[in-house]
């Protein structure tokens, strides 16, 4: 029968950083992915630098033939109100192409992939995995993102969770619209909901044009999709043609999951863990992180991967990426009338401090907290 010791479910930035970290551990580590790669994401690509620094790639490396683009500005409003520019000495963030950025990580990861190869089943007996009938491992790491097959085993069930639900196109533009756009690669526009619970971005990186709106709430996203999209067409008028129709995908916040972590041989890592940041809905960065603390979880066990050994996992994560609940702030804005707290954001909104200090600087640069380095 064939085997390996680590058998990670799912190729995007979580499963291969858990691979990478794995490399030269002496164990046997496969992925497998459904998809052949390079393979498209539903995503806006937007990076902090913090990414880079954690995989322990240069952006300059990066780059080299590749989408990537530095973003020192960001545009910001409510959807429909006045819009200001904020400002960065340095570069603060980076534009990347998913189909790229995550076939570079699969292939540095050095381990083997199985490609266009579904995981449809798996069962555990005497401290082992047999997935689809025919590979056994010791260890299954759940990195199929939000419907991840691991995931749903350990009782996970997507239609009874809050999800952030999302749509986007990207496309690259002819010359000749790419000179009539009006949106400026370093500075993405990001335009919010009077209740912050959703906003929309446009994001070019060179001839590409990211154009997306996510919300976290229980109504599907459609209908701001399309107010988003007459917003962009009638009034920011932003000299491009939108495609007929975006593409959608739900993922959870880190506060809104309730998903397991850990159990008898198996971890969950990235969106299959239901880990993106509520502020922002960034899910690379903790994509990454988990993929990393949980490959040094496999190592720590030293090949007992019975549930108490794992749960190392679940408590690190925690120290890095908070805890589950709300915070307070969030219960107390939730416990105000809705009036009140859309009255008091669009308030918000039109302060330079809050924008600046709060809303960019915290909620999505992350500028008071260090980037993850693991030694050894
Ligand atoms: C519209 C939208 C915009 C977003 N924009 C941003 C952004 O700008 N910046 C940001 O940081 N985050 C963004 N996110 C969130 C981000 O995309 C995810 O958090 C991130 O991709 C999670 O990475 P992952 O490795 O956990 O999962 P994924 O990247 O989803 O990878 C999961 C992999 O598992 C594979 N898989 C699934 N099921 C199976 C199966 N049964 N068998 C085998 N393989 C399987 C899939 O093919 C896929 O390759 C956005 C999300 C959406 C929906």
């Amino acid at each position: 029968m064939d085997g390996c010791d680590v058998l990670i479910v799912g190729g995007g930035p979580a499963g291969s950083t858990c691979a990478w970290r794995l490399r030269d551990s002496g164990l046997e580590v496969r992925i497998v992915d459904k998809e052949a790669f390079p393979r498209d994401k539903v995503c806006g690509g937007w990076v902090t630098p913090a990414v880079f620094t954690t995989l322990g790639v240069s952006p300059e490396e990066y780059r080299q033939g590749r989408v990537m683009q530095p973003v020192s500005r960001f545009l910001t409003s409510i959807l429909g109100g006045p819009a200001f520019e904020t400002t960065y000495p340095e570069t603060v963030s980076y534009g990347v192409w998913r189909r790229e950025f995550d076939d570079f990580l699969l292939r540095r990861s050095g381990a083997r992939v199985d490609e266009s190869c579904s995981i449809r089943s798996m069962k555990r007996s005497n401290g082992a995995w047999l997935v689809n009938g025919e590979l056994q491992c010791r260890v299954l790491v759940g990195a199929g993102g939000h419907f991840c097959p691991v995931a749903r085993h350990l009782g996970s069930r997507p239609s009874m969770e809050r999800a952030v639900t999302a749509q986007e196109a990207e496309w690259e533009m002819d010359p000749v619209t790419a000179h009539a756009c009006s949106v400026r690669g370093n500075t993405p526009e990001l335009y919010f909901s009077p209740d912050l619970h959703g906003y929309g971005w446009c994001f070019r990186k060179s001839l590409r044009l990211n154009v997306g709106y996510g919300h976290l709430a229980q109504e599907s996203v459609c209908h701001q999709v399309e107010e988003f999209r007459t917003y962009l067409e009638t009034r920011r008028c932003i000299g491009a043609v939108l495609p007929a129709r975006f593409r959608g995908h739900a993922y959870l916040l880190r506060t809104t999951s309730a998903r397991p972590l850990a159990s008898d041989g198996a971890l969950l890592v990235g969106d299959a863990a239901g880990l993106a940041f509520p502020s922002s809905g960034e899910g690379i960065l903790p994509a990454i992180e988990s993929g990393l603390l949980a490959a040094e979880a496999i190592l720590a066990a030293k090949g007992d991967y019975r549930a108490s050994r794992l749960a190392a996992y679940a408590t690190a994560l925690e120290q890095r990426l908070g805890p589950r609940e709300p915070s307070r702030l969030t219960r107390a804005a939730e416990a105000l009338p809705h009036p009140v707290f859309r009255a008091l954001v669009t308030r918000l909104m039109r302060n330079r401090g809050f924008v600046n200090n709060h809303l960019l600087s915290q909620w999505f640069l992350h500028q008071n907290r260090e980037a993850m380095v693991l030694t050894g």
